[in-house]
């Protein structure tokens, strides 16, 4: 499979502490000067266009964070061979910056929610405020920065009572509800075998409610995860079985860390620093050289047991 979609964390620091994310107090930030600035991020988006990336999705940490980034995404969405330039949020600073983005040229964004509950939100999050990531999420839609697709991590004992009204969401909006199998990493992984739900399984409960789901062909920007309708409705219902499925063979990603290190895989080791030849004044022959490496490594065998701390730090 080749690699046509790179995932660019821009930052290590969030605003929240998503309990399956995060410990309470964080984790210790890195130095400013060791993440990435943004002319070096475009230059690695410039080499990555020639490996054949199409896809860049800014991430984090938390995106919206990290100062000015409509700076960036202007540098990026001049490079005309980005056909799809997304950001994925946690949605508490989206109202605020969602139109500079959208003049900037941001094309989609993905809202990261879990419950529709304030209080459950303001539990899981630990802090977080729901009614400001609603706020950004109508401003999304109002603006255009579709399809907005909303990021929902499936947890047992959580919001597993909350499934049915999460996917009525796509009834009368054009909404993409995504389901997320929670994954063993950081946090979570304490936990991770008693509020384990499967994609099948969420599926199900949806299809008893709502009847069969229809197919859907693919949608803007669909990776690994599958689309369906409920029947009438104006946005679409996914499911990413990141643990149950076989993700792996549809994977046409890169991550780069906040840091500058490239990731081929989620799942295993092997990873190539770019920052050190960035800034050495490698010229883009030989960070193609890099990506490509980071490619060679991505076709070799995964191991089955993530390896990551927390996803914040290489760009969930
Ligand atoms: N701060 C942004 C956000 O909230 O969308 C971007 C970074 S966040 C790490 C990216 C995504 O990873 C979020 O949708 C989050 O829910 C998901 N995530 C984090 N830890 C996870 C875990 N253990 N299992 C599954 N998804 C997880």
């Amino acid at each position: 499979m080749g690699v046509s979609y790179l995932r660019v964390s821009v930052t290590d620091r969030c605003n929240l502490r998503c309990r399956y994310c995060l410990p309470p107090a964080g984790v210790k930030p890195v130095a400013h000067e060791e993440v990435l600035r943004f002319e070096e991020i475009a230059r690695v988006v410039r080499a990555a266009i020639r490996v054949g990336v199409r896809k860049v999705r800014l991430t984090g940490g938390e995106p919206l964070v990290r100062k000015h980034l409509s700076r960036l995404v202007a540098k990026l969405a001049e490079l005309d061979l980005v056909d799809d330039l997304s950001l994925t949020t946690n949605g508490i600073f989206l109202a605020e910056q969602a139109k500079e983005l959208k003049v900037a040229g941001l094309h989609r964004v993905n809202v990261s929610l879990d419950t529709l509950d304030s209080e459950r939100y303001r539990f899981i999050t630990r802090g977080g405020e729901l009614a400001r990531v609603w706020e950004g999420i109508e401003l999304a839609l109002e603006l255009g920065l579709e399809p907005v697709k909303l990021n929902v991590v499936v947890i047992k004992g959580f919001n597993e009572d909350e499934l049915v009204k999460l996917a009525s969401l796509s009834l009368e909006r054009p909404l993409h509800v995504r389901f997320i199998e929670l994954m063993p990493f950081g946090p979570a992984r304490a936990w991770f075998r008693e509020a384990f739900l499967s994609a099948a399984a969420v599926r199900a409960q949806l299809e008893k409610h709502f009847g069969p789901l229809l197919e859907v062909k693919k949608l803007r920007g669909a990776g690994p995860a599958c689309y369906h309708r409920i029947p009438g409705a104006q946005g679409t219902v996914g499911f990413i079985a990141g643990m149950s499925g076989h993700i792996c063979f549809s994977c046409n990603r890169l991550r780069l860390s906040a840091t500058g290190m490239l990731h081929p895989c989620l799942f295993g080791k092997g990873e190539v620093d770019l920052k050190g030849p960035l800034r050495a004044g490698a010229g883009e022959e030989e960070l193609v050289r890099l990506l490509a490496q980071a490619i060679a490594l991505k076709r070799s065998r995964p191991s089955s047991l993530p390896e990551i701390d927390h996803l914040s730090r290489l760009g969930g």
